[in-house]
């Protein structure tokens, strides 16, 4: 008899980002500062034959003093994709149920079919915000043990309230787990007050405002006890040295950081003015949403003919069914984007107008 491979995960497939050359890279919601390696340095001048410190202690702290947040409340991980993937492996056992949101971040669900516990997907309205009221009651209804969501979210790009996650946090006996990837966009994090609750993780990343996905590193906020078991669960070296020493760099220069995140900010307003002034002028563009994020999401009349095309002119952005999620380039690489975009829905009106006369 051959071996019989586990039902979960046989017919699985690796993750497989847009694979290619492209000259503009705006699929990816990344980063498009470049650290100067010199800044670097002193992460490569260290004994790479002992193991790295397990709690990352001084890279822990580093986030901490950024983030003005107690460092006992801090855990890195090798990426938040690591913490999402531990936190649905530890925290939820077979028969638990992890409630997520719909659209939002496809690794939720990912991770909990891989760990065999239940995904139950709430579905958003049809503007793609969240009846949190609804919400709640399913949760408490349904004896929901968890639920995890973006916020601010991706795809979307938008954002639900401070206010609306704590009143989230204080109304179900669930855990709750707030990923805040994008929060350095915005202003509504909880992450000040997420150890006061004894249900909440606040997940952060250094992918995309900080430009440090190449290095995966993340890191979960939450109370001691809470803390406690994610340390616990952790593989014990799971942030590499390299890792620790260049967060801890990056993470220190604030001003750095803060340029960076303003950076982003007004270029990703630029690119958001711009699709608007697009939506008008043409008529490929359905929707465009506000965004919190450092990315738009848009609806479009033919989303996969513009993808294809916008490929074609080696400028990569992400294809969503009906919708293009655009991460925001630098002034230059937005500028061209929008020049291409409008030069193939200027092409698609004519096309169609000739084939209506
Ligand atoms: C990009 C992203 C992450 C992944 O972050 P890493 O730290 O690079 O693993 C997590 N959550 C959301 C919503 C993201 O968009």
């Amino acid at each position: 008899m051959p071996y019989k491979m586990n039902d979960k995960i046989v017919n699985l497939t690796p993750y497989a980002p847009i694979e290619g050359d492209y000259k503009i890279r705006l699929d990816a919601n990344e980063s498009y500062f470049q650290l100067d390696p010199k800044k670097l340095k002193t992460a490569f001048l260290q004994n790479f034959n002992r193991y790295p410190d397990p709690f990352a202690k001084k890279l822990c702290k580093s986030f901490a003093m950024l983030y003005n947040v107690e460092e006992g409340y801090v855990t890195a991980g090798n990426g938040s994709d690591e913490l999402i993937s531990l936190i649905t492996g530890a925290f939820f056992s077979e028969g638990d149920t992890l409630l997520t949101l719909s659209n939002d971040f496809s690794m939720y669900k990912f991770y909990g079919d891989v760990f065999g516990i239940k995904v139950d997907v709430y579905p958003k309205k049809a503007d793609f915000t969240i009846n949190l009221d609804n919400v709640i009651d399913h949760i408490n209804k349904e004896r929901i043990k968890g639920i995890i969501f973006s916020n601010p979210c991706n795809p979307t790009s938008l954002g639900m309230s401070r206010s609306d996650i704590l009143k989230l946090a204080t109304s179900v006996n669930a855990l709750v787990i707030v990923d805040e990837a994008y929060m350095d966009f915005s202003d509504q994090s909880i992450l000040d007050i997420c150890h006061r609750f004894d249900n909440v993780i606040v997940l952060r990343t250094c992918s995309k405002a900080v430009g440090l996905a190449a290095i995966r590193l993340g890191f979960a906020v939450a109370n001691e006890r809470l803390t406690t078991a994610l340390r616990a669960v952790k593989s014990p070296y799971n942030v590499n040295a390299i890792t620790q020493s260049i967060g801890e760099i990056v993470l220190s220069d604030h001003a750095y950081i803060e340029n960076c995140k303003a950076d982003i900010i007004q270029n990703k307003n630029y690119l958001y003015q711009s699709l608007l002034g697009l939506k008008c002028s043409t008529s490929g563009i359905k929707m465009v949403y506000e965004s919190q994020t450092n990315f738009i999401f848009i609806e479009m009349e033919d989303a996969k003919m513009v993808h294809g095309q916008l490929l074609a002119h080696s400028i990569a952005v992400r294809l969503m069914g009906k919708h293009l999620r655009i991460c925001t380039g630098n002034s230059q690489e937005n500028e061209e984007l929008i020049c291409v975009l409008k030069t193939i829905l200027k092409g698609a009106e004519h096309a169609s107008d000739n084939i209506n006369t």
